[in-house]
């Protein structure tokens, strides 16, 4: 009798490693590619996972082997590219190779539906006849791009807010389609707005599709088969389209690549800025990635000459640079977030029927409920952190777990009548406007008011409705959008990006300052922006506001290469979460002990605590890996985790590795 034959399967679970199945007799092996779904009894129930390849060979008894139950597919889902895309994946992220596949499906298929989705009319491919003229620099980053429409290359594409890097885009988009190649747009979350897509729906009249995971899973789906069966001519996405098929893909765009939204911050932790560059580098097609604010690895990629560099210096059209002005609030102190002078420029702009943005990375009402008697203030009890007092209804929020309390009426020690709201939160700050300016309409945009599906879209309807208006929000409001009345932006405190144990987050500030920045006079109309902050002489400060952005990163990458940091390193960040403190450090010591069997050239650094110690009842510590090369530290990560999937304690702790980190606190 013939031995069965093998099938090896990826599965979508956190287990590293293919499993073992029986073909059933019944089924012809020939009707089997790898990429194609299968259903298998797995534990209790049944998975949808990957057909890899078929083997003779088995390390477990051939009778314990289950049968697979069912082929899903007639050919193989997954295009070469995005295979070949998620087995690179899975081995750089050091991320089961089951749960990759997973994540590049949409969630029908993940539940082993039917690819195959209605057909949806064609548009009339038609182009809009009516083109703005080019400035000098854009015209020169188009030229010089065309003539790399048949190869792989990396555009960066660096252009200060208001340059017209989408104007770019649009013409790079347009020879592309003329060749007849598809094209995939990737946008941050927040910039995916029906504002954006309707500027490429206006230019260009072919079918357009969204990919994002706010569609309904059929309509997530519906994108997915148009772009694969060719139909959809662009589909714009945001991190998940990374892993949308195409017939024929000719080129990607990374808008606002330095966007951490980029990068998925839990289960398989990829940055899909990277696998797109990966992803173009294996379809031989070239990639833009643009920004305002590229990120410093872009920039010293660019400086080693890996990606061709285009700087776009000019605002296009009339707009010009807005004016900076720091307001020193040692001497002149803010009241409910505003100090005087930003208080008066506020009304000024006002009385010239502008709008006003106000930016404060702080929602709800207050940071801090304090008494003024003993020193207490209101803590998470699952969390190591402050909860946030929200007004209307009043109750403390946790901003980690989500954990809600009732405003107490007194202290631990019994005080009733010292406890007080510290700080200023977006709440807070509206509240004080609105008593201010009694007759101007305050639009706040932060995480509680744009709950509702739709709120954002109304909000910033409103936003354009009016003439004269105050804005105020959270990050939220920094990104993409385009007022055009706003004259004067005011950052409440600028001082939190300055001072933090997250090597990132002075990158962060500085892309975030010019963010706001950019929202100020996109028009004829000539911007404003106050930065408040006690440190008004900061180095790094100065020269972002004096000298620029690409000052600004030389500065950093400065500090970075004599740091040894990334770009000029290469990090991976263990981390683990138990109930009880000493096992979450027990596990990572034992990974620290593995540092001499590597070498000089590989740092173990750690355990510490995370910045928040505990959360929602675990505690959270990590180790920092660190080495002067990739190609060694994915040789070391490699030998790390197959090591402590043999430790039984690896199976009772959460852990997990996160490679590139954005942040290690
Ligand atoms: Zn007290
Ligand atoms: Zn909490």
């Amino acid at each position: 009798m013939a031995s069965p034959v093998i099938l090896k399967i990826a599965l979508p679970t956190p287990i590293r490693r293919l499993f073992d199945y029986v073909l059933p007799k019944s089924i012809d092996l020939n009707m089997l590619m790898p990429g194609m779904r299968v259903r298998v009894p797995f534990q209790s129930r049944h998975l949808v996972g990957v057909f890899i390849a078929a083997a003779k060979d088995t390390s477990v008894p051939i009778d314990k082997l289950k049968e697979v139950t069912e082929i899903l597919d007639d050919s193989p889902l997954f295009s070469h590219d995005i295979y070949q895309l998620c087995l690179f994946a899975s081995d750089y992220y050091h991320h089961s190779l089951g749960d990759v596949f997973s994540a590049a499906m949409p969630s029908l298929l993940r539940a082993g539906k039917s690819k195959k989705c209605q057909k949806k009319d064609e548009l009339h491919f038609a182009i809009a006849d009516e083109w703005p003229d080019l400035n000098p620099d854009q015209a020169h980053a188009v030229t010089v791009m065309s003539e790399a429409l048949f190869s792989h290359s990396v555009f960066l594409l660096d252009g200060v807010t208001g340059s017209g890097k989408t104007e770019v885009y649009f013409h790079i988009i347009k020879k592309a389609l003329e060749n007849k190649t598809q094209i995939l747009v990737m946008l941050p979350e927040i910039s995916l707005t029906p504002q954006t897509i309707g500027r490429f729906r206006s230019r260009f009249q072919v079918t357009i599709a969204i990919f994002h995971s706010g569609l309904s899973e059929k309509e997530r789906l519906s994108s997915w088969s148009m772009a694969q069966s060719g139909d959809a001519k662009i589909v714009i996405g945001t991190r998940s389209s990374v892993f949308v098929p195409f017939k024929k893909l000719g080129l990607i765009v990374v808008d606002e690549e330095h966007d951490s939204s980029f990068k998925q911050q839990d289960r398989f932790r990829y940055q899909a800025r990277d696998l797109a560059v990966m992803r173009a580098r294996m379809n031989r097609i070239p990639i833009i990635l643009g920004s305002a604010t590229p990120s410093l690895e872009s920039i010293c990629n660019a400086k080693k000459k890996k990606y061709i560099h285009l700087v776009l210096k000019n605002r296009a059209g009339l707009a010009v640079f807005p004016n900076y002005h720091i307001v020193d609030t040692n001497h002149d102190k803010a009241e409910q977030g505003l100090s005087s002078f930003l208080h008066q420029s506020i009304k000024a702009h006002l009385d010239q029927n502008n709008q006003v943005m106000l930016f404060l990375n702080q929602r709800g009402f207050a940071p801090v409920l304090f008494c003024i008697e003993c020193g207490w203030s209101a803590h998470c009890k699952r969390c190591d952190v402050r909860m946030v007092y929200h007004h209307r209804p009043n109750h403390l929020l946790c901003h980690h777990c989500g954990a809600k309390n009732k405003i107490p009426n007194h202290c631990d020690q019994g005080h009733s009548k010292s406890l007080q709201a510290v700080g200023v939160g977006t709440q807070r700050l509206h509240d004080a406007l609105s008593e201010f300016f009694p007759s101007v309409p305050i639009i706040r945009i932060d995480r509680d008011t744009t709950k509702r599906k739709g709120a954002l879209v109304d909000l910033l309807t409103q936003i354009h409705q009016h003439e004269k208006a105050i804005l105020l929000g959270t990050q939220m409001l920094a990104k993409g959008h385009h007022f055009k009345n706003v004259t004067l932006v005011g950052v409440i405190d600028a001082d939190r990006g300055l001072f933090s144990a997250d090597f990132r987050a002075t990158e962060q500030m500085g892309q975030l300052l010019l963010q706001i920045s950019g929202r100020a006079g996109r028009e004829e109309k000539k911007g404003t922006v106050l930065i408040q902050t006690r440190y008004p002489t900061h180095p790094l400060l100065r020269t972002l506001i004096d000298q620029g952005y690409s000052s600004f990163a030389d500065l950093l990458l400065d500090e970075r290469r004599i740091a040894n940091m990334p770009p000029f390193s290469y990090f991976a960040l263990f981390r683990a979460e138990a109930y009880k403190e000493k096992t979450a450090n027990q596990f990572l010591i034992k990974i620290k002990e593995l540092e001499s069997l590597y070498g000089s050239d590989l740092t173990i650094l750690g355990p510490i605590s995370a910045l928040i110690e505990k959360r929602n009842g675990l505690y959270c510590q990590h180790v920092l890996i660190k080495a002067s090369h990739r190609a060694f530290l994915q040789n070391c990560l490699s030998d790390i985790v197959t090591r402590i999937e043999t430790w039984p304690e690896s199976k009772k702790i959460k852990w997990i590795v996160d490679v590139d980190p954005i942040h290690v606190v």
